[in-house]
């Protein structure tokens, strides 16, 4: 099995945890439900179409499968870092 790996885009992610469900061998989520993945290459069958099956049923289109030796998605920023920031700059335009 040529290496494939399970990738996020952070930006993407909308908390729905259905991901942590269908592949929880990969995937984990945050306080606030947001998912991060373990991006190592995938070395087991059955993990890998769990992966596939994350990937599908991902409602935004947050998750891919990628070659090991593809370069990483070009956002990368987790969703909880990015709400966090967003959060802070609305609070700083009320006070
Ligand atoms: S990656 Fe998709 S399925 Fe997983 S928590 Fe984020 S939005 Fe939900």
């Amino acid at each position: 099995m040529a290496g494939m790996r399970l990738v996020i885009d952070g930006s993407r992610c909308d908390g729905h945890g259905i991901c942590l469900l269908v592949c929880p061998e990969l995937v984990s989520l945050d306080e606030w439900g947001y998912a991060s993945v373990d991006e190592q290459p995938i070395t087991e069958k059955t993990i890998l179409a769990r992966a596939r099956r994350a990937v599908t049923a991902c409602p935004v289109g947050a998750l891919a499968i990628l070659p090991a030796t593809a370069p990483a998605p070009p956002v990368r920023r987790a969703a909880s870092s990015a709400r966090l920031a967003d959060q802070w700059a609305a609070t700083a335009r009320v006070s």
